[in-house]
């Protein structure tokens, strides 16, 4: 017995229906590709490529250090943090864009430890969370001789409570691509009186956010996931305005004074979110970033999402009835995930290598997990049919036991 799935027929009449179809030739995308990797690096806008020759050629080849004030790089961490502000409907001057998401996270837990001192004796956090936030919270642990309490899903809530110093949680996982309740979560720990930082990373550009409803206060997140900016694009940091005035950068570097350029012995904070800053913001970067936000920002959030839903659940049956052997690991319902699905089979490296070969970028993440990534800014119906396609002949010929696929090159 066969299960029903959409032919590709239909997988086409879908793309001609979807409003956001023509988005798909504002990127450059080799031919033939099915790219299910944006949520790790996000595709390259065309305009992108127009902003990078502008910011070379003319503002820093012609303008040179002029381009600081003529061309506002110096505004440029808040200008596009500000954008990004838009997008997690946080406020004006609440974002500011710079250092890694690694750093951010490491800026404000030791801020927001700083300056509460003596309250609480844990982190918690997610056991299973990206590598460097588990990584960053040990750290900040032992400095502050404080316990990393990482804590399996189903128990962070009840895990939440006096002993607790602070809270770091992805939103979505990078994984699974389960989904926390923001609400929720911030409600426990605000009646706790816990401070919480989220990592939005592979939340931004894929799912609906909203740091005032949710009355989140803390954030960082990724620039070169959904966001579209590049390879190492800088990350961001969020902090209400209402919690900002209470901490200060654990590294008071010249680019977070009040006036820079008085070039003072003495160091003293600027009076906005512009304290996080750290040192020189890496310019061509931030430029680049700033084009995959702005194009984020004039596509429908709402559409984007709704896309995103229609997606998995069309990859969702295709790949139940065409291949069975991987078994689905995202919750089915939308509001618990994130714009990602992922599946598990004991041979998922080679089976992802193989797929590779095959023109379908998905990728591969430890021990055991198919990880394909759904961006519906750029990614149709017709496309899943064909990696879903090539994948069910994949698992049909059984090339990926192959031995050019069964060692380990590299692990990513
Ligand atoms: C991608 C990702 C990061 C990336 O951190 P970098 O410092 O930019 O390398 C951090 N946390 C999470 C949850 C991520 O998904």
């Amino acid at each position: 017995m066969t299960m029903q799935y959409p032919s590709l027929a239909e997988a086409e009449a879908r793309d001609a229906a979807d409003p956001l179809h023509s988005w798909r030739d504002r990127f450059v995308l080799p031919d033939g590709l099915v790219y299910l990797d944006g949520n790790s690096l996000g595709a390259l806008p065309r305009h992108t490529a127009e902003t990078m020759r502008d910011a070379t050629e003319r503002q820093w080849g012609e303008g040179l250090i002029r381009s600081w004030n003529d061309a506002d790089w110096i505004g440029a961490p808040r200008r596009v943090g500000d954008k990004i502000a838009q997008l997690i409907r946080a406020a004006s001057g609440e974002v500011i864009v710079c250092d890694s998401v690694t750093v951010n996270l490491y800026k404000l837990m030791m801020a927001i430890l700083a300056a509460r001192p003596g309250q609480g004796r844990t982190i918690l956090t997610e056991s299973g969370n990206f590598p460097t936030d588990l990584h960053v919270a040990a750290g900040v642990a032992a400095q502050h001789g404080l316990v990393l309490d990482a804590a399996p899903r189903e128990a962070i809530m009840e895990r939440i409570g006096p002993e607790t110093a602070l809270i770091v949680l992805t939103h979505v996982h990078y994984k699974t691509g389960e989904r926390f309740d923001m609400a929720s979560i911030q409600a426990l720990a605000d009646a706790q009186g816990v401070p919480l930082i989220w990592d939005l990373s592979h939340s931004i550009g894929a799912v609906p956010l909203d740091m005032g409803a949710d009355a989140a206060r803390f954030a960082v997140g990724c620039g070169y996931k959904y966001l579209n900016g590049g390879p190492g694009a800088p990350g961001f940091l969020y902090v209400a305005a209402e919690a900002l005035e209470f901490l200060g950068s654990p590294i008071q570097g010249w680019m977070g004074h009040a006036a820079p350029f008085a070039m003072t012995d003495a160091y003293a904070p600027a009076p906005g979110i512009e304290r996080f800053l750290a040192g020189t913001p890496p310019m061509l970067s931030l430029l680049a970033l700033e084009a995959g936000v702005d194009l984020m920002l004039e596509a429908d959030g709402d559409l984007l999402w709704a896309k995103s839903q229609a997606l998995f659940d069309f990859l969702a049956q295709q790949m139940a009835a065409r291949c069975p052997q991987l078994v689905p690991i995202t919750p089915v319902r939308a509001d618990l995930r994130g714009s990602h699905a992922s599946f598990a089979h004991p041979s998922a490296w080679p089976i992802n290598r193989a797929l590779i070969d095959a023109g379908v970028i998905g990728d591969f993440r430890s021990p055991d997990v198919l990880r394909l990534g759904l961006t519906p800014l750029y990614l149709g119906f017709a496309d899943l049919w064909h990696a879903v396609d090539r994948l069910a002949a994949i698992l049909e010929d059984g090339r990926w036991q192959r031995s050019e696929y069964s060692a380990p090159t590299r692990v990513t």
